[in-house]
């Protein structure tokens, strides 16, 4: 039995082993930077250097890197050795403060959306001292921002790191409303549960459009798929047990948090969760708890699938993200509390959500859209495209009696000076029993249930700090001059309920009637990436990233443009793997069969003496599919070929939509009828059936 606390976090270069292995003052000039964001003098660079190089050199480390998070939403390394040379034929290994604080590497090479052909072709990463340092396979990571030689940011770090601090300021001053003066800090926090399917790799690997584009692009329905719900909590298989501990054990040696494992609803899915931590933090983490899955599932002779929606027909994965704001001096600010002082400022903090959600909900659907979240937004088992809110009955009975004036349910009929009722202890269990909810209040955060299961959790975490933060921001600007805080409190909070509640939706998110409800709300239903994503570039949503400092104009047009183009890339592998599947597979496994019904046929008739209706009605039936199976790919093949000719990037992504994913939907529809009929030793895919259930 290993000791778990021992192994936690001992390939973290964290506060322990620093405090243990630095200058005294070289530790205090570091943890100043780290806690007010002062300057780091070079000297102190130099001593950190210096000791993380002694510290990952005992560990077996030889070489360094900065690890960034380019626009991909993977990670991206380089690693330089230690080692540097003496002269007499030697090496020592060496690592200088310089190295620790700024790389150059030529990155040229990543998604900028223009912004280096306009600026740089060099990229900089800068150590994000608030990230710890760790080794991983024999390298000292050092977690960076990605930028350009201009300052533009290039990564999905640094817009990360300005949302914060823009929630933290404003958070700050609502706080001090509240005679909360020695509050310093007010941090978003997060907590990831990500899901993901393990298949046998054997069995992935003879699917190509596994490999190529992380999901299957044919395949007919398994004769049992997730109907009866039992893979769900299910015990978990040796196999998957196994691959599940080396996770967990090497997860917590990187001081990853990993709490909770249990099998998901389709068969072969699952879900590992970390306990939250600071969004930077947590996102540096899902992004290692996301590569650690896929290397160690091959170890395991297993592959590991992060699409979201690997297979058609079955529950595809999501990624929720729990978030909360907390301060350092009074913790977690949407914890209703027990005193009428803290349920006045939960209240505050808490229609302070339900405006951001509401003013912001297109920009939170365009923090989830991507050409794989579409198969799953809308679909049976995940949220629909319409971002509502769910805040649980008690809750929305207070605030609409504060809206009316009414005593909150008559009963605890204690009226605060403000105005405010005192919310009486309301159970926590009762929040959370709307899983259909795409925003859900679950008792002291709320959980965003939107994001796909690759996605990184920068981009929704962005959109939620920096439109909680405008909010705030005009909130404190609001009552900062007021001379009867309780009184206009009340009324700020009632205002901002009454011209807000339309987003509040307690019901099933899943019913065709909510999306006409919604409709007639005016809520927004931005089905598709292609319909989302101009929403990013709205003038009232480049306000409010400019205004607080988290995205340049210039940063938000590219990521505009590396989006869609993203969206038509996907897309157009996917394309072009299916066509090339059925070129060379699915047809000649459908010619393949036919001859040998045909020839069977031929055997029959010249006896003379048997029944032939079975070849005579299979053989016409394959037939007839596989010229239809030749007619669509030809389709798909010639709008391929147009989406070339279309003038711009929206106007690309928009054709795709229309008429590539159309035409790539008709295709599989035969393929997987065919697939129904076609001996199975001669169709060149696994099933569905054999995929899912290939883990034993
Ligand atoms: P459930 O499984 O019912 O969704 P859990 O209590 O297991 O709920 O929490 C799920 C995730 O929420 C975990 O990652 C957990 O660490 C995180 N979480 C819990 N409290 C908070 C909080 N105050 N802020 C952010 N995340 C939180
Ligand atoms: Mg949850």
């Amino acid at each position: 039995m290993k000791n778990i606390p021992e192994l936690f976090g001992s390939m973290v270069f964290n506060d322990t082993v620093m405090r243990e292995r630095l200058p005294k003052d070289a530790y205090k000039a570091l943890k100043k930077t780290m806690s007010q964001g002062t300057h780091l003098e070079l000297d102190v660079a130099n001593a950190v250097a210096n000791a993380m190089k002694d510290w990952a050199v005992e560990k077996g480390a030889t070489h360094f890197t900065h690890w960034f998070q380019p626009m991909t939403g993977t990670t991206a390394e380089k690693h330089d050795s230690f080692i540097s040379p003496v002269g007499d034929g030697r090496v020592i290994m060496e690592f200088s403060g310089k190295e620790l604080v700024r790389g150059e590497p030529d990155a040229s090479s990543f998604p900028s959306g223009g912004l280096r052909a306009t600026f740089e072709a060099r990229g900089y990463t800068v150590w994000d001292i608030t990230s710890y340092a760790f080794i991983k396979d024999g390298t000292l990571c050092i977690p960076t921002a990605f930028c350009s030689y201009s300052g533009e940011a290039l990564d999905k770090k640094t817009p990360l790191l300005r949302s914060m601090e823009a929630v933290d300021k404003q958070a700050l001053r609502i706080l001090k409303l509240f005679g909360n003066t020695a509050a310093t800090r007010v941090m978003a926090e997060v907590g990831p549960e990500q899901e993901y399917f393990l298949l046998d790799k054997a069995a992935y690997l003879k699917r190509p459009d596994l490999i190529y584009t992380g999901r299957t692009l044919f395949g007919a329905r398994p004769p049992k798929g997730q109907e009866l719900d039992d893979h769900y909590f299910g015990a978990i298989k040796p196999r998957v047990s196994a691959f599940m501990k080396e996770l967990d054990e090497e997860l917590w040696k990187l001081g990853v948090c990993a709490k909770t494992k249990h099998n998901e609803v389709a068969p072969a899915q699952h879900e590992l969760a970390s306990i939250f931590s600071t969004t930077n933090i947590a996102t540096d983490h899902n992004q290692l708890m996301m590569e650690l899955m896929k290397s160690i599932a091959d170890k395991h002779g297993l592959a590991c699938l992060l699409h979201e929606k690997p297979f058609a027909g079955v529950n595809g994965s999501g990624k929720h993200n729990n978030w909360s704001i907390s301060a350092n001096n009074c913790g977690n600010l949407l914890e209703p509390g027990e005193t009428p002082h803290e349920n006045a400022q939960f209240l505050l903090f808490l229609v302070a959500v339900i405006k951001a959600v509401d003013e912001y909900q297109d920009l939170l659907r365009v923090s989830v859209a991507s050409a794989g979240n579409d198969h799953r937004l809308g679909a049976n088992e995940a949220p629909p495209a319409i971002v509502s809110m769910f805040i649980g009955d008690e809750l929305t009975e207070v605030l609409e009696a504060l809206e009316t004036g009414a005593d909150y349910r008559n009963r605890e009929k204690l009226q605060m000076e403000i105005g405010v009722s005192v919310l009486p202890h309301f159970p926590r269990d009762t929040t959370d029993r709307n899983r259909t909810s795409p925003f859900a209040f679950t008792g002291n955060k709320f959980e965003f249930r939107m994001p796909g299961s690759s996605f990184s959790i920068s981009g929704p975490n962005i959109v939620l700090n920096t439109a909680v933060a405008e909010v705030l921001r005009q909130f404190a600007d609001e009552l900062e001059p007021s001379e009867d805080l309780t009184g206009d409190l009340a009324k700020l909070v009632k205002k901002t309920f009454s011209a807000h509640k339309r987003i509040i939706f307690n019901g099933n998110n899943y019913s065709a009637e909510w999306v006409t409800e919604a409709e007639r709300r005016g809520l927004s239903n931005l089905k598709t990436t292609v319909d989302a994503l101009p929403a990013f570039i709205s003038r009232k949503n480049i306000e409010l990233f400019t205004k607080h400092n988290v995205f340049s104009e210039t940063e938000i047009q590219s990521r505009y443009e590396i989006l869609m183009e993203g969206y038509c890339k996907t897309l157009h592998i996917e394309a072009l793997t299916m066509a090339d599947l059925v070129r060379g597979c699915i047809i000649p496994a459908c010619v393949a069969y036919q001859n040998e019904l045909s020839e069977l046929l031929g055997r029959k008739k010249s006896c003379g003496e048997y029944d032939v209706s079975l070849e005579d009605h299979l053989l016409k039936h394959i037939a007839k599919l596989s010229a239809c199976l030749l007619k669509k790919l030809t389709v798909l093949e010639d709008v391929l070929l147009e989406a070339r000719d279309q003038e711009d990037i929206f106007a690309h992504a928009s054709f795709t939509r229309d008429k590539v994913f159309p035409a790539m939907s008709e295709l599989r529809l035969i393929a997987d009828e065919l697939e129904t009929l076609v001996a199975k030793k001669y169709w060149p895919l696994p099933s569905y059936a054999e995929l899912l259930y290939s883990v034993n």
